[in-house]
């Protein structure tokens, strides 16, 4: 069967970014398709944050046994619980091989959402820090951009999504437009007026950004405190794709949203050199279709939007669609993570939170910045934060009856945890290709990643847990314990770098707009248009790139570029 209405622009995926593509192309006139390939979401069914443990079947403690045989890779991730399980991919259905000894944690979501509706909510801005950071010291190529083109868009962006934190007018970590910061509790004040004192200013804790509500805000509701965002949100106090920018998009009537509709190829005209539409199986009936479009953004997030180019191969683009430059799936970054130390925060006996405050502290970049590193290039933020230990604490002690009833009872000391997210340097010798051996429960090649970490980052990673350390034991904090775990990449779920932009056809995929060089009417602007990583929480510049460059593709449009 083949679908032959044209439409004015074609979005893949409707999670983060393509959330956006899609808000922005449909308000700025043209009539869009949004292509999902995962279930619709209705949040009244589907949002569990307000549901109880003992209205759970395994009273959250999961199903192991199907986890184990379904979602093996997705469960190692902290959020894919109980409750939350259904909007993580499963494994078996969506496989993807890796090179021998070269582990990756590819943590992934299928639904109209994408990963909008459980990720951690954590944003920040990158500075000239990082988009000079290549060019100064020689590494892959230069971003094609500075932060004074895509500051304006962050602005935008800010003011739609909404975002809670606290200004500090650091050159390293530019200013978000913040709605009213959440509180630091006793114990995080006690760190963070330790670390004031003792690091001269260089180190600052503050309060995490999270694009979350704490007052009304464009038609939605403030925080209420409640804790498993990764559920869902019914008062749609946190952004994502479904509480934000696709009812935006809806709201126009300009937008055709089709779940269930897995993106296999794109189709090249070569004698008009653009892609003139998409090839797409319907997920339930398996149904061979195909949509036109004027223009394209691929949205599917880094490794998703590379595999189906590579899908999309022709004589010409025998290597991947728009792969000229040979660039496409390479130099895959993930931030190095699972460094750090938990600590007790002696005092405070007689102090507990109220709520549950859906945000951590933060520990804004302090390596190479002011003083250069002579271990390793670039730096880490710190999250985490500080939480009284509940009685939940007491099920690992032994014991039995009235004592132990009563030992339960009681709240525990206040423990701290700050955990390291590090940037990753772009290497060509981390990358994605066709796994011609594998197919997905669709029949789809799937992807074969090869990616580690290099020394830098390993160097990172260690240097975490010793700062990390100092804090603590400045603030007066008893039982420090530094770790530096041996985790693979992806498990920081914020892999990008698959499909760079560049000045240079030859060395890059895409233009300082996320246009790919090779065809015109395509646009990439997920994770994979990345090319450095920063340390920093990836999605609020993917969001900022992402509106950026639906401005540009209408004004090329208008022109007759495209
Ligand atoms: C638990 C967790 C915590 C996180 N915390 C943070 C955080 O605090 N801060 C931060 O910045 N980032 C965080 N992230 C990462 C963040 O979610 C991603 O960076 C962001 O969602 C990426 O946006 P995207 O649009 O590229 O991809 P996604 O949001 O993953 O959306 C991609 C969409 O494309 C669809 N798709 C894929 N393939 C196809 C196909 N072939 N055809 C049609 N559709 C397709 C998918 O179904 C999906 O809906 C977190 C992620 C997780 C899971
Ligand atoms: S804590 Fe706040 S943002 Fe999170 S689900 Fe509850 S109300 Fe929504």
């Amino acid at each position: 069967m083949k679908q032959e209405t044209t439409y004015d622009a074609i979005v893949i995926g409707s999670g983060m970014t393509g959330g956006w593509a899609a808000k922005e192309l449909t308000e700025k006139g043209l009539k869009t398709l949004v292509l999902e390939a995962g279930r619709p979401i209705v949040p009244e069914e589907d949002y569990v944050e307000h549901v109880p443990p003992w209205e759970m079947r395994f009273r959250g403690m999961r199903d192991r046994r199907k986890q184990r045989e379904d979602q093996p890779i997705q469960g190692t991730c902290y959020a894919c619980d109980e409750w939350s399980a259904k909007f993580f991919v499963s494994d078996k259905e969506n496989p993807y091989t890796t090179a021998p000894g070269k582990p990756f944690r590819w943590i992934r979501g299928r639904q109209v959402g994408g990963r909008s509706i459980m990720w951690g909510r954590q944003v920040y801005r990158w500075s000239d820090l990082d988009f000079e950071a290549n060019l100064r010291q020689g590494i892959a190529i230069d971003w094609p951009i500075r932060y004074a083109d895509i500051a304006p868009w962050y602005d935008y962006v800010e003011d739609f999504i909404g975002i809670t934190g606290e200004a500090l007018g650091l050159p390293q970590l530019p200013d978000s437009k913040f709605l009213p910061p959440m509180e630091l509790n006793c114990a995080e004040i006690t760190v963070r007026d330790a670390i004031a004192k003792h690091f001269g200013g260089e180190r600052v804790l503050t309060i995490g950004r999270a694009a979350i509500l704490t007052k009304a805000h464009g038609g939605r509701a403030a925080c209420h405190y409640c804790g498993p965002c990764e559920r869902g949100c019914i008062t749609r106090s946190y952004f994502s794709s479904v509480n934000a920018t696709l009812p935006a998009a809806e709201k126009t009537g300009r937008m055709t949203l089709r779940p269930h509709s897995v993106v296999h190829s794109l189709i090249f005209d070569a004698k008009a050199r653009r892609v003139s539409g998409v090839r797409v199986l319907d997920a339930q009936t398996r149904a061979p279709l195909e949509f036109h479009g004027k223009v394209v953004f691929l949205c599917a997030s880094a490794l998703e939007s590379v595999r189906i180019l590579f899908n999309s191969s022709t004589p010409e683009f025998s290597t991947g669609l728009a792969n000229s430059s040979g660039e496409l799936g390479h130099n895959v970054m993930d931030h190095v993570k699972a460094g750090g130390a938990t600590a007790i925060i002696p005092g405070h006996d007689d102090r507990f939170v109220l709520g549950r405050r859906p945000n951590g502290i933060y520990v804004p970049r302090f390596r190479n910045v002011k003083t250069k590193q002579a271990e390793f290039l670039r730096g880490y933020g710190l999250q985490g934060g500080a939480h009284r230990e509940s009685w939940q604490r007491g099920i690992a002690q032994p014991g039995f009856g009235p004592e132990f009833k009563k030992a339960t009872s009681q709240p525990g000391p206040w423990q701290f945890t700050f955990s390291g997210f590090g940037e990753c340097l772009p290497n060509h010798d981390n990358f994605v290709e066709l796994d011609k051996d594998k197919v997905d429960a669709w029949g789809i090649p799937v992807l074969k990643i090869h990616s580690s970490w290099g020394e830098n980052e390993l160097a990172l990673r260690k240097d975490m847990s010793i700062a990390a350390a100092e804090m603590l034991a400045a603030a007066g904090a008893r039982d420090i314990q530094p770790f530096a775990d041996d985790e693979p990449p992806g498990f920081s779920i914020h892999e990008m770098g698959t499909a760079r932009m560049g000045r240079d056809p030859k060395t890059s995929v895409l233009n300082s707009y996320n246009q790919a060089h090779d065809v015109k009417n395509l646009f990439i602007t997920d994770g994979g248009a990345m090319v450095s990583s920063s340390c920093v929480n990836p999605s609020l510049t993917y969001m900022a790139l992402t509106a950026r460059a639906c401005d540009y593709a209408v004004e090329q449009m208008k022109r007759g570029e495209i």
